[in-house]
């Protein structure tokens, strides 16, 4: 009997989910391209490039390899299951269980049947076992857990190195003179400037330059190029927002783990085997390691184990419209914000320090609404996927979980980017100072949001350095008066 092998955009893998299960000689793959999932929003042009041309690839290989494929375009993913089921009456579908609530509500109640999804190192049980006896969801518990089960960078019960981290010699601030390498393009082929040519007018972003690959092999092309020219450096520079360089030395491998082209087993297993070679600083491939094994399965524990509802969380009740710069970089003169947000356009694409101390800082502290700030980056970044979006941007980045991800807010004023990144020299404010025309307005927002939610942090023990300082200041008043005009500034595009 014939099964439908129901392939989902972000499971492109002929090893896992239910191409694992399938069989060439009977079954039947599909692949569906929702118009809903391409318009509708102002997603990112490369965005959309990116997964549509990647599920075609995948098709057009499966087809060359001998598989019965349908790639089908409808106005949802239902509809295409829906056609599928027409001529194929009596036929099982079969998917691997879907990553977001949405869909795997809504192929549940279709009456697709979910197989394993292996797409990540830990399963949803094995998660909520390790979640259930925590007392604080630390993720440095979590990790040191997963190092010792998958007996990753483990020296007998010891950790490689004598230690679990190397955060002294990490967190380094970009040299004034320092070779990043290059990153590595790939060229455009017929299926890429097909969907070029196809892309909805509504999408944001430019495309200039083909950065993300599309198919099994250039993802891996991607990976080879990191182990190989950046792999060493990572450790040190993870932190490190330099202006001569939009990579520095990160992988860029997020959007392959997350739409299936590359698996999180396989990313470790090169990374060790790398490693072995002798050559990598245990501080760059302890590094590494932390995020895929520790951050990147912890992220997707907690959107499963936090619950549906975990989305809406506005503990700081942030009402803010979302700020016009986020769409048009001209829209300020913070030089730090406008090449941050430029980056995204030209790429979909900025490193974690970016994205946390820079883009989700600046939506904290003027208190834009947590789910409009998810909304925008869901759209606009190349990786986003709803598993790894809700818990970094409700939890980690914007507070709105009243601390269960993260006791104490990533909130931060201008000394912070002033050190770990080279904006300012040239920008209009000047990061030392609070108040006054040209204080920084990270500066002046940071002690003006410590100000507005004084009672909340007061018990919490983490932020007591922090609310020691703002009882010393004693220009408080004219840094709230400061902080109003940059608000004012900020809604109207004129900071
Ligand atoms: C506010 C915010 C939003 C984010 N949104 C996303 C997102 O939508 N999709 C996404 O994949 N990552 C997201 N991240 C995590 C991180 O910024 C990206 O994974 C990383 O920048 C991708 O670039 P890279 O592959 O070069 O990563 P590298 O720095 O080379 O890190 C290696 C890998 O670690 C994993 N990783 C590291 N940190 C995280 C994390 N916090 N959550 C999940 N995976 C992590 C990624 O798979 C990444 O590819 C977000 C972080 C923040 C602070
Ligand atoms: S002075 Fe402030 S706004 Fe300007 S680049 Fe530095 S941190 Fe950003």
């Amino acid at each position: 009997m014939t099964r439908i092998i129901y392939v989902a955009f972000d499971q492109l893998n002929v090893e896992r989910g239910a191409m694992k299960t399938a069989d060439k000689s009977t079954d039947h793959i599909v692949l569906v391209e929702s118009q809903r999932m391409v318009t509708g929003r102002k997603w990112h042009k490369q965005r959309l490039q990116f997964l549509i041309s990647c599920a075609r690839h995948f098709a057009e290989e499966l087809r060359a390899d001998g598989w019965t494929v349908s790639y089908i375009q409808s106005p949802t993913t239902i509809d295409g299951l829906t056609q599928v089921k027409t001529s194929n009456p009596g036929a099982e579908i079969i998917c691997a269980t879907p990553n977001s609530y949405r869909m795997r509500a809504a192929l549940a109640d279709f009456g697709v049947t979910f197989v394993e999804n292996d797409f990540f190192l830990t399963s949803e049980s094995l998660f909520t076992s390790w979640a259930e006896k925590q007392k604080t969801f630390t993720m440095e518990n979590f990790y040191r857990a997963q190092r010792r089960r998958l007996g990753i960078l483990m020296d007998g019960a010891e950790p490689v190195g004598g230690a679990w981290n190397f955060d002294a010699d990490n967190r380094q601030p970009p040299p004034k003179v320092h070779d990043w390498g290059e990153p590595l393009y790939f060229e455009f082929d017929d299926i890429d400037q097909q969907v070029l040519g196809e892309l909805d007018s509504q999408a944001w972003g430019n495309i200039a330059d083909k950065i993300w690959g599309t198919s099994r092999t250039e993802a891996l092309a991607q990976m080879d190029h990191f182990f190989a020219n950046h792999f060493a450096e990572f450790g040190p520079y993870e932190d490190a927002m330099p202006n001569s360089s939009w990579s520095g030395h990160h992988s860029l491998l997020s959007p392959y783990l997350n739409n299936g082209l590359l698996t999180a087993a396989e990313v470790v297993k090169a990374a060790l085997a790398r490693f072995a070679q002798g050559d990598i600083p245990i501080s760059s491939c302890e590094g590494f390691i932390r995020q895929i094994i520790g951050w990147r399965e912890y992220i997707n524990g907690m959107y499963w184990y936090l619950g549906e509802d975990y989305r809406d969380n506005n503990h700081l009740e942030a009402g803010r419209t979302l700020l016009p710069l986020f769409h048009d970089p001209s829209a300020t003169k913070m030089r730090c914000v406008s090449s941050v947000v430029t980056d995204v356009q030209e790429r979909g694409w900025t490193h974690h320090i970016p994205r946390l101390m820079v883009l989700s800082n600046l939506a904290l502290l003027t208190g834009v609404n947590p789910q409009e700030f998810l909304d925008w980056m869901r759209e606009v970044f190349i990786d986003a996927a709803d598993w790894v979006m809700v818990p970094n941007v409700i939890g980690m980045a914007t507070h709105a979980d009243d601390g269960v991800l993260m006791t104490k807010p990533y909130a931060a004023g201008g000394a912070y980017i002033s050190k770990m990144g080279q904006f300012c020299k040239g920008c209009a404010f000047d990061p030392k100072k609070r108040s006054g025309d040209d204080a920084c307005p990270f500066t002046t927002l940071y002690w003006d949001f410590l100000d507005r939610h004084a009672e909340e942090f007061a018990t919490n023990h983490r932020m007591f350095q922090q609310m020691g300082g703002l009882r010393r200041l004693s220009d408080l008043p004219e840094v709230k008066t400061r902080a109003a005009q940059v608000l004012d500034g900020l809604d109207s595009g004129l900071i």
